[in-house]
C-alpha cells in the first residue's frame, strides 16, 4: 500500500509498505477513506518528536471502513464505517477505567503516527479497536465527523469543559489556530457572555470570527491584556484558554483573567513558561492542564448529528490521498495559504 512516511527530520514521503495485517486478537484493519493532517505531523517533521521512530507512517485523525477484524474484536464488522481518534484506550487500565484515554497505561494513548504507523494511508491497522474506534451512522458524511478525531475533542475537553466555561462568561482564546477556532465553536455550546480572540495573525483572526469570535485582537499590534481590561471593566476574562503552546502566551493567559478566573492550559509547551505566584497567589485563579482523552466523541458526534455543531467549517481545503504530500506542502504553508485543515479523500 501507499503511506505518508516519515524518513528523518524534514524528510517524508508517498511510499510503498508493507500492507498493515491483525497482530493481537483485539486489532482491527481499517481502509482509510478520508484522513487529516495536523500540527503534530509537521512537530514530527521537523525532529521535535524524539520518540517517533523513522519509517513511522504518520497521521491520527481518519474516517475509514473496517476490512478485517481481530479473534477476539466484538463490536464492529467487516464493512462498518468507523471513526479513528488521536487518543486509543486500552480498556483495562487505571486511567482508561477513569476516562482518561490519553494518559493510558495498557499501550493506548496517543500512539497512531506517533509510535505506531498512522493514518495517512490506504489502510491501517487499529488496536485495540472494540475501546477504541466509534461507529458512525450512515448519515454523517466523513467530513462531519473527521475533524472529531483530534481538533474538537482537545478544545472541549482541555479548553471550555477544564475552563469550567458557563453562561455569560468572557472567554479570551489564546491563539486561533484549528484548536483555538475548535475551542470557539464548542465554548458556543455554554453561552458565553462575549469570545474574545487573540491571535498574531490577521488571516487567524478573519476566521475566528466566522467560528464565533465577538472581538478580535491582535497581540502583535495591541497590549492584549490592556484591552481585555478594558472591556471587562478592569476585571479580566472569565476564562482564558490557551491554544499556542509558547511561554508569552500561556502568561498572557495568566495575565488577562480576573480574580476567581480560570486558565485552561491546551497549547504543547517544549520550553518552562513563568508562572507569577508574586501576582497570582491572592487571586483565587485555577489553572488546568491536559492531554485530549477524547471520551467526548460520542457527544460530539450528537451534536453534529442535530445539527448543532458544524465542524465542516475547518475544511479548507480537498486533496485525494494520494496527493498527501502536495496536501503537506499547502498545510505547512498556512501564512498564505490560509488552511485550516485539509481534508485527504480517500479512493
Ligand atoms: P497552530 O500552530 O495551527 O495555531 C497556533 C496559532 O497561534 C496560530 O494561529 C498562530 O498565529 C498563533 N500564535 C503563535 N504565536 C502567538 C503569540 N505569541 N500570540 C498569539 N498567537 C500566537 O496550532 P493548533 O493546531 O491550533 O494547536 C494549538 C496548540 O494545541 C498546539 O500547541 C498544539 O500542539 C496543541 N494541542 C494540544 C493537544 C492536547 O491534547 N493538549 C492536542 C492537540 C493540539
Ligand atoms: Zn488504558
Amino acid at each position: 500500500m501507499k503511506a505518508l512516511v516519515y524518513q528523518g527530520p524534514g524528510q517524508r514521503g508517498w511510499d510503498t509498505v508493507p500492507d498493515p495485517t491483525i497482530i493481537d486478537p483485539t486489532d482491527i484493519v481499517v481502509r482509510i477513506d478520508t484522513s487529516t493532517i495536523c500540527g503534530s505531523d509537521l512537530h514530527i517533521l521537523k525532529g521535535d518528536v524524539p520518540e517517533t521512530p523513522l519509517g513511522t507512517v504518520l497521521g491520527h485523525e481518519a474516517v475509514g471502513t473496517v476490512q478485517e477484524v481481530g479473534a477476539s474484536v466484538s463490536s464492529v464488522v467487516a464493512g462498518d464505517r468507523v471513526l479513528l481518534s488521536c487518543i486509543s484506550s486500552c480498556g483495562r487500565c487505571r486511567f482508561c477505567k477513569e476516562h482518561r484515554y490519553g494518559l493510558c497505561l495498557g499501550g493506548g494513548g496517543w500512539i497512531f503516527g506517533h509510535l505506531i504507523d498512522g493514518l495517512q494511508a490506504e489502510y491501517a491497522r487499529v488496536p485495540f479497536a472494540d475501546n477504541s474506534v466509534y461507529k458512525l451512522p450512515d448519515e454523517l458524511t466523513d467530513e462531519q465527523v473527521l475533524f472529531l478525531a483530534d481538533i474538537l475533542p482537545t478544545a472541549y475537553e482541555v479548553g471550555v469543559l477544564n475552563g469550567m466555561v458557563s453562561p455569560g462568561d468572557t472567554v479570551a482564546v489564546v491563539g486561533a489556530g484549528p484548536v483555538g477556532l475548535a475551542a470557539m465553536l464548542t465554548a458556543q455550546l455554554y453561552t458565553p457572555g462575549r469570545i474574545i480572540a487573540i491571535d498574531l495573525s490577521d488571516a487567524r483572526l478573519e476566521s475566528a470570527t466566522k467560528f464565533g469570535a465577538d472581538t478580535t485582537i491582535n497581540n502583535g499590534r495591541e497590549d492584549a491584556a490592556a484591552r481585555i481590561m478594558e472591556l471587562t471593566d478592569g476585571l479580566g476574562a472569565d476564562v482564558a484558554l490557551e491554544a499556542v503552546g509558547v511561554p508569552a502566551t500561556f502568561e498572557l493567559a495568566t495575565e488577562l483573567i480576573r480574580p476567581g478566573g480560570r486558565v485552561a492550559n491546551i497549547g504543547v509547551h517544549g520550553h518552562s513558561a513563568t508562572l507569577h505566584l508574586e501576582k497570582l497567589w491572592g487571586r483565587d485563579v485555577t489553572i488546568t492542564t491536559g492531554l485530549v482523552d477524547s471520551y467526548t466523541i460520542p457527544q460530539l458526534m450528537r451534536l453534529v448529528a442535530s445539527g448543532r455543531l458544524d465542524p465542516t467549517l475547518f475544511a479548507t481545503h480537498h486533496f485525494s490521498l494520494d496527493d498527501t504530500m502536495a496536501a503537506y506542502d499547502t498545510f505547512a504553508d498556512a501564512a498564505n495559504t490560509h488552511a485550516l485543515k485539509v481534508v485527504l479523500e480517500g479512493a
